[in-house]
This record gives structure tokens, C-alpha cells and sequence, in this order.
């Protein structure tokens, strides 16, 4: 049976943390095993908000080269940039003129992204037709996301259906949305009521993937925690140390209780020197990958692959549909 299709993308937005690789990258690799996956790099969607160019491309390549290191094999994965595949951006476009004004205007992210800024793009307003075409040019079935997207697989499903009836056939696969089941949160070293971000103003506050052994070392030295001295896990009152319980939960497979009970007597420091240990001796060998593919042709080969591919695909569905609206000549 062939396997079912599932489409998904991490914004090249800034370096990877180690809060995206529990709860991103790492469920990539289980996907690869299980659906017939693309896996693009949306820079498109990257340049909603202001970018500087040079870090822009640089970022894309050091997001590809972050996925092969964990483990990403492009012969399974369909790897591929948006922007080197202009059907995404002609197909948004009927899809645009297939979607409401109203409809788009309630889109939560650009209500929320909108919000402080006097000037916004218009991009940012119309994003989620972009998406759409993304998951829709592959009639991909399911696409994971966290609970900040799935207003727009739902806009995706709402623009397919609307399509479908006007045309009268089913020309584009509804997608699902996927909710991955809640995994760890990790959160802001400096300010545990936030979640760890990679688009921090503050440095110390991420841990990066790329990071290294001494800069890690340092951030977990000074993650704010609280006065009471006791290992205890208690997210509401002790934020900083249930997030660093929940690291050393995740990076060595051990359960929270069995944490807890492993750092009994120990102090906060102790602690922060252990995970520390944990997390680097998990993301050496991954920077040591990243570090060669980085410099090696790997990327560009799985990159062009990518690229071809997805871009006969795309280009059957988008004449498929350019045709049925009238588009041209027919
Ligand atoms: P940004 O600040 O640009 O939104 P981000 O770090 O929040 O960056 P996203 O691009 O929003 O990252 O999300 C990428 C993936 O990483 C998603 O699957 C999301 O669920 C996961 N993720 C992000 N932050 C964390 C975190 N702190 N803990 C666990 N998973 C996370
Ligand atoms: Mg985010």
C-alpha cells in the first residue's frame, strides 16, 4: 500500500533551539518513516516580516543541513525550497481570489502579528493563501502543525471545499490538520513563564542546537530558577527547575519521577551541570554532521532532487487548475 501524504516546514526564522528539536525535528524523523513526506523550507513565508538577505539564505541552508544531521534521508524525504517552486505563489493567487476578505481578516496569527505594528505587510495579511497552496498543489493529507497554524489548515480545508463545489469535482484533497499529542514545553531560561523561542531578543534565553559546549554550559549556569533550594517538580511554582527536570526527562528518556528522585539532596547547580551534560552529549554528534554537511555537495544534490520533483507534480496540478478557471488558453 503506498503510504499517505504529509506535508510540513519550519520557518528558516532563526537557529534552531533545543525546544524545536524535541518538539519539531525530532517527530520528522518518525514521519519519514510513516507518510510519503514533504519537507519544505517556507522562506517565502519567511519574508512576511523584514529579513536581512545574507542571513535569510544562510538560514536556509543551515536549516537543511540541521535536517540531515538528525537524520533526515532525502531519499524518503521529499526536501525542498518554496521559493524554487513557482507554482506555490501561482497557485496562492487563484487561491486568493478564491477567499475572503473576511474570512482572512480573522486569522488569529495576523490579528496577533499585526498588533504593534503600524506597517505590515500585505503578505503577512494573505499568508495563509500561501499556505494553503503549499499543502493543496500536493493533495497532502495531513499536515502537522502546532495549535498556532491549524487555523489556516482549516482556512486550506474551507478554500479546497469551496474550490471543489464551485468546480464541481473533488480538484483538491482536503487536508487534515495534525495536532502532535503535547510533548515537553521547554521554556525561556531567563523568563520561565515564556516557552523557548528561536526568534529571542535574548541570547541567553535559547539554547541553540548549533550551540557549543561552553555556551551551553553557561546558559544552563545562569537559567533563572527560585530561592527555596528544593528539587521538586511543580510547573506552577517552580517553573525554572520543572523546565530543568523536563530536559533531563527528555534527553535521557528517564520518567519525571525517576528525575526527581535521581537529584534528591543534589542543589541547583548540580542540576544545571547535568542537563548541560545531557544536552551536549546529545547534540555533539549532531553538530559534528551538521558541521560536514554544512561544507559538503549534500545539500545542493538532496535540494535539487527536492526541487525537481515536487516541481513536475506541482506543475500537472496547476495547469489542472488554471485551466478549469478559465485561466488561458484552453
Ligand atoms: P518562532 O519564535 O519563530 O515562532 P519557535 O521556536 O516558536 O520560533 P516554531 O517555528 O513556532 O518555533 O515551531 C517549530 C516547531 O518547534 C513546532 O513543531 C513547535 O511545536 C516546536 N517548538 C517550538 N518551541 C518549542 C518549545 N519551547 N518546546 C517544545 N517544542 C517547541
Ligand atoms: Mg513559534
Amino acid at each position: 500500500m503506498s503510504k499517505e501524504r504529509l506535508l510540513t516546514g519550519l520557518q528558516p526564522s532563526g537557529a534552531l533551539t533545543i525546544g524545536n528539536y524535541i518538539g519539531g525535528v525530532k517527530r520528522l524523523l518518525k514521519y519519514q518513516d510513516e507518510y510519503d513526506t514533504f519537507l519544505f523550507v517556507p522562506d517565502m513565508h519567511a519574508i512576511t516580516v523584514t529579513q536581512d538577505p545574507a542571513l535569510l539564505h544562510k538560514r536556509i541552508k543551515e536549516l537543511v543541513a540541521i535536517y540531515l544531521a538528525v537524520g533526515i534521508d532525502p531519499k524518503k524525504v521529499h526536501l525542498y525550497i518554496q521559493s524554487e517552486n513557482l507554482y506555490h505563489a501561482n497557485l496562492s493567487w487563484i487561491l486568493e481570489c478564491h477567499s475572503y476578505f473576511g474570512e482572512m481578516s480573522r486569522m488569529h496569527q495576523f490579528k496577533e502579528k499585526s498588533k504593534n505594528h503600524e506597517n505590515f505587510t500585505c503578505g503577512l495579511f494573505t499568508y495563509p493563501a500561501l499556505m494553503a497552496a503549499d499543502i493543496l498543489l500536493y493533495d497532502a493529507k495531513y499536515v502537522p502543525t502546532g495549535a498556532d497554524q491549524k487555523q489556516h489548515v482549516e482556512l486550506a480545508r474551507n478554500i479546497a471545499d469551496r474550490f471543489n463545489s464551485r468546480y464541481g469535482k473533488e480538484y483538491f484533497v482536503k487536508p487534515e490538520p495534525v495536532i502532535p499529542e503535547v510533548g515537553a514545553r521547554i521554556r525561556d531560561l531567563q523568563d520561565p513563564s515564556k516557552k523557548m523561542s528561536k526568534s529571542t531578543d535574548n541570547p541567553k534565553a535559547s539554547v541553540f542546537m548549533t550551540d557549543d559546549e561552553k555556551s551551553i554550559r553557561k546558559k544552563f549556569a545562569s537559567a533563572v530558577t527560585d530561592s527555596d533550594g528544593k528539587i521538586c517538580f511543580d510547573e506552577e511554582n517552580k517553573p525554572g527547575v520543572s523546565n530543568l527536570l523536563t530536559l533531563y526527562s527528555v534527553f535521557t528518556g528517564l520518567k519525571i519521577d525517576e528525575v526527581v528522585a535521581k537529584f534528591q539532596g543534589s542543589g541547583y547547580g548540580d542540576l544545571k551541570n547535568e542537563v548541560a551534560n545531557v544536552v551536549i552529549d546529545t547534540m555533539k554528534p549532531i553538530q559534528d554532521k551538521y558541521k560536514y554537511y554544512l561544507e559538503s555537495t549534500e545539500i545542493d544534490e538532496a535540494l535539487d532532487e527536492g526541487r525537481e520533483f515536487t516541481n513536475k507534480i506541482a506543475k500537472e496540478k496547476y495547469e489542472i487548475i488554471r485551466n478549469v478557471v478559465g485561466l488561458g488558453r484552453n
